[in-house]
């Protein structure tokens, strides 16, 4: 399918495919509140840092952050600048609350202003159920916050260990392998070109990470995923704060879920079939199936839209070694999994503990061992790739 997307002054759709990078970012954000990272200038970085995290969002602020205690100094770089609208949710349930905790940033991430929503309505068909979820203890809620919120509030939390500086936008074009084990890498930043090396390097570049290529570390297991993921943020809705709404009709799947701020993130998964047989573009089937819902159509015509729409198409869930002489991959780097379940964030967090938990059982991560860490990641998200695969394959 040509992603050639429909003129729409300003709401121009945002799109990210297989082979591909995010679009344009049409429409910006304001400056997240709160303390931001320390930022430094070109030149600044180049030298030795014991660990150098690749990619700043979910998995890589979470990374340096939990590293930090066992390291003496980390360097983040992320490509990406921090207004640009990022259309990747971030939704997750108890067990996503268990993976920020276990990593010590829940308290980080409920700061965000989140609402916790306790139940949704479900639409299957016509019929249209009320659910609460089952109350097994204080975990149990479902959350969204907005990237453009989040990944800076886990980065300033990275930054406030001290020991960790953010470099951004700084883009890892090459990196340094001696001997068959990574050493550092070359780094743009603000025009200028850096040599950093390192003890560990940490790859948190996202699912399309070319870096990962460069270590040698291909995808060992890849499922072709039929379901496009779309997005758009909207505002002032007159719909309850503390649940979501689902609707799970033949090949879509369209979701709201209040995100804070009198904002919801409107979601639409769309099968590949759908999108061929009716042969509009995915962003007008967003719109016609969000207009034409009957509980949140009427909403978004009261309310109004804030950002593109936004997402990606013809992805593949993969799996990645996870470690190798002098680097690490963490989160959609190295274990993507189709949005569809919306179980990405807490899989990025699991391997960014597993990560922790090997360095700080060795003390620290000079001379950490991170041998069998594909192992034992690959057991631990055993049952979120299993239900995820079912679902893609249908
Ligand atoms: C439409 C959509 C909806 C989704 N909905 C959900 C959901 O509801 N719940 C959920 O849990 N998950 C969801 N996901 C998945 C979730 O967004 C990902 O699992 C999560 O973003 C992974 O985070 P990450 O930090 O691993 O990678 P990313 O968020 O992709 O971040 C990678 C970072 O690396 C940077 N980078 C890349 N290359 C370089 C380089 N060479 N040098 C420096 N920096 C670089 C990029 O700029 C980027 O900032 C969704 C995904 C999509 C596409």
């Amino acid at each position: 399918m040509a992603l050639t997307p429909p003129a729409t002054a300003n709401r121009a759709p945002l799109w990210s495919g297989q082979g591909g990078r995010l679009g344009r970012a049409a429409s910006r954000r304001p400056e997240p509140s709160g303390t931001p990272p320390r930022q430094f200038g070109a030149g600044v970085i180049a030298g030795h840092w014991e660990v150098v995290v690749v990619g700043g969002r979910i998995a890589g602020a979470s990374t340096a952050w939990a590293l930090a205690p066992y390291a003496e100094r980390i360097l983040v770089l992320d490509a990406s600048r921090p207004t640009a609208f990022w259309p990747q949710q971030s939704t997750w349930d108890r067990s996503g609350n268990l993976a920020w905790s276990a990593l010590g940033l829940l308290e980080t991430v409920l700061a965000c202003g989140a609402p916790r929503t306790y139940g949704d309505t479900q639409r299957i068909g016509a019929d249209v159920v009320e659910r609460v979820y089952p109350r097994e203890d204080a975990y149990s809620f479902r959350m969204s916050v907005p990237r453009e919120v989040l990944d800076p509030a886990l980065l300033a939390a990275a930054s406030s260990r001290g020991n960790v500086t953010v470099a951004r936008p700084a883009r890892v074009r090459d990196l340094t392998i001696e001997a068959g084990r990574v050493r550092g890498a070359t780094v743009r930043h603000g025009a200028v070109d850096s040599q950093v090396t390192c003890d560990l390097l940490v790859l948190a570049d996202g699912r399309l990470s070319r870096n990962a290529e460069r270590v040698g570390a291909s995808a060992y297991r890849v499922v072709e995923s039929p379901w496009f993921a779309l997005l758009a943020y909207y505002g002032d809705l007159p719909l309850p704060t503390d649940r979501s709404y689902f609707s799970l009709q033949d090949r879509s799947v369209l979701i709201s879920t209040p995100c804070g701020d009198g904002q919801w993130c409107v979601a639409v998964d769309l099968h590949q079939s759908l999108i061929d047989e009716t042969g509009q573009h995915p962003a007008r089937s967003f719109e016609r199936l969000v207009r034409d819902d009957p509980y949140l159509g009427p909403a978004v015509a009261a309310g109004h839209r804030s950002t593109p729409i936004g997402g990606a198409g013809r992805m593949r869930m993969l799996r990645r070694p996870m470690s190798g002489p002098g680097w690490c991959l963490v989160g959609d780097a190295g274990y993507h999994l189709d949005p569809v379940t919306a179980q990405g964030t807490r899989a990025a967090l699991v391997t960014a503990r597993i990560l922790r938990d090997r360095v700080a059982g060795a003390g620290g991560v000079r001379g950490t061992d991170l041998t069998g860490l594909t192992d034992e990641r690959d057991d631990a998200l055993d049952d979120d790739w299993t239900y995820t695969e079912q679902i893609v394959r249908g």
